[in-house]
């Protein structure tokens, strides 16, 4: 088991520049594409329009698959990091705080017992 990482240890590794070479090696792996979108058969990024003579821009994120507050010992593993864009990355966080969410309900239930 890994110490949970605070506010401040997090927003220093987001600072760092460890994270932000990693940050553009996994877009350039991910060839600046969401990742979820791609599974999702659709095409998000790369979008040429013709009339603005240029790509869509699309706010790229990228994610820790295990979260970085609970897995810091993953923080730059490449397995655990995906590109994402803003969007695909606001459903996944409000998907994993519900589930989240859950068993710690259930846990207190537990405590009230003893
Ligand atoms: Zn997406
Ligand atoms: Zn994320």
């Amino acid at each position: 088991m890994h110490m949970a990482l605070s506010k401040t240890q997090r927003r220093d590794f987001y600072n760092g520049r460890q994270w932000r070479d990693k940050r553009e090696a996994i877009k350039a792996r991910d060839n600046y594409e969401c990742q979820e979108c791609r599974r999702r058969g659709k095409v998000a990024i790369d979008i040429y329009e013709p009339n603005k003579n240029g790509r869509k821009k699309i706010k790229l994120i990228v994610h820790h698959i295990k979260e970085l507050e609970y897995h810091p010992e993953l923080a730059l593993e490449d397995d655990n990091l995906e590109t994402l864009c803003v969007e695909c990355h606001n459903k996944i966080h409000d998907r994993h705080f519900k589930n989240w969410y859950k068993p710690k309900k259930n846990k207190w239930a537990d405590d009230e017992f003893w």
